[in-house]
């Protein structure tokens, strides 16, 4: 038989001679579903091309920061029109300022706000302003929540270490995670006796608003509205990780679309449309306190990089100028996650599809998934069963159970007519 996949492999066996794993981003390998992976050189709209000239509908869609489809042709030219003045110049420029009005204009807890490269470097600012402002060190977070690679994070987190098995990292030492204390997403009984230990201790609370990094956990009712409380009884800041929700839940974020007001938020992904961006803002009070103006030092030799800052602020003006886009993301992922429920509900089996706007994903399991403990009891075995299926029907997925399927405006009808299709095949292979 003819084999698909032979320049990727190819790439693949030269890759991991000189790159650990042969990726470089652990996600990106497909390990945990038995093959090597894609390897891409072209993306466009809901596809993505492969290095053999294959093309996938694709749900991955770098990961969230294509919320308009790949190679929007507006980020496009901002990109190419920026480039021709220069690729970086480590002075202040005129686009930066445009940028953070944006962003104070769009997101209605943020009052001031400073760019970084990554997510990681988003979280592990915001730790550090948190922790500088309240003059604390303690940091909650929540088991199965992925805030980026930064050490302290580094203790049941989700996404990449959830999918290998080994949820806290080699190479951090105790000391770094010491001030890290961690409860059940969801859990607020738990929550409320850790602050009735170490209230006074807690710097900030941090939590992705809505769970994406072990597969898609929504947040229970009442569940961010009662962090805001604990946060405001004991002086703790509360920190939205929105590098996934941030500019996709709505233009506004998770703060936004939830009526809460957090006092820090983290960004990446569609902040940058697809270039290395992140981002932390809140409140003038606490990022007063970030250098040059405050004393908690946080520095980046090419944060607001100038095509950077075009590719971002293009997107972010479109979708703040039309509000219309959210209605259409959103029906293509309701009309996708609800004929998938159908689907499976129809042959009655007992998975379950978790969702909210844009965001979902299907748990191999006949358990409501809440938090980690029963998002872990989903059957990977059959997950990877299921992402092989649809890579043959020409539908790529996250090649991990513990990821969110990623939906965008470019998914339209007949998009997910054929993953629909593809899903009630895989589905019934199993009956
Ligand atoms: N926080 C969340 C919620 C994320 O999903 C991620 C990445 N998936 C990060 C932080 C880290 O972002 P980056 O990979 O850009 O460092």
């Amino acid at each position: 038989m003819e084999n698909r996949h032979a320049n990727s492999e190819r790439l693949f066996g030269e890759a991991v001679s000189y790159i650990p794993g042969g990726v470089n981003s652990p996600v990106r390998a497909f390990s945990s579903v038995g093959m090597s992976p894609l390897f891409i050189k072209k993306s466009e709209g809901p596809h993505i091309i492969d290095a053999d000239g294959n093309r996938y509908i694709d749900y991955v869609c770098s990961w969230g920061p294509m919320i308009l489809g790949h190679n929007n042709s507006e980020v496009y030219d901002a990109v190419v029109e920026a480039a021709k003045n220069g690729l970086s110049f480590g002075y202040a420029t005129e686009i930066e300022v445009k940028m953070a009005k944006l962003i104070c204009e769009m997101v209605p807890s943020v009052q001031m706000v400073r760019m970084v490269n990554s997510g990681t470097e988003a979280v592990m600012s915001a730790i550090r302003a948190a922790r500088g402002f309240t003059g604390r060190n303690k940091i909650l977070k929540f088991e199965g929540c992925y805030h980026g690679h930064t050490d302290s994070m580094l203790v049941k987190a989700g996404s990449g270490l959830m999918t290998s098995g080994i949820p806290t990292s080699a190479g951090v030492p105790q000391g770094c995670t010491q001030d890290t204390l961690l409860a059940a997403y969801n859990d607020l009984e738990g929550i409320e006796k850790i602050f009735q230990t170490s209230g006074d201790e807690i710097a900030a609370v941090i939590v992705e608003p809505v769970a994406a990094n072990m597969g898609v956990v929504l947040p229970g009712k009442g569940f961010l509205e009662r962090l805001r409380s604990l946060c405001d009884s004991n002086g703790a800041v509360l920190i939205f990780d929105e590098v996934i929700t941030g500019f996709r839940l709505s233009a506004g974020g998770a703060g936004e679309y939830f009526g809460i007001r957090p006092d820090l938020i983290t960004f990446g992904k569609i902040i940058g449309a697809g270039m290395p961006v992140g981002a932390y803002g809140g409140s003038r009070e606490i990022m007063e306190c970030i250098s040059p103006s405050g004393p908690v030092y946080q520095a980046g030799t090419l944060s607001g990089n100038p095509i950077a800052m075009n590719a971002g602020y293009t997107l972010l003006s479109i979708l703040k100028n039309h509000p219309e886009y959210y209605a259409g993301i959103n029906h293509n992922a309701e009309t996708l996650f609800e004929g998938m429920k159908q689907i499976i509900r129809e042959a009655g089996l007992p998975y379950r599809v978790n969702y909210i706007g844009s965001l979902g994903n299907v748990f191999f399991t006949d358990t409501d998934v809440t938090e980690y403990g029963s998002a872990s009891k989903s059957d990977t075995k059959m997950y990877a069963q299921f992402f092989r299926f649809m890579l043959s029907q020409g539908i790529c997925l996250a090649p991990s159970q513990f990821e969110a399927m990623f939906v965008s405006y470019a998914h339209d009808d007949s998009i997910i007519r054929d993953t629909l299709n593809a899903f009630e095949k895989f589905i019934h292979s199993l009956k």
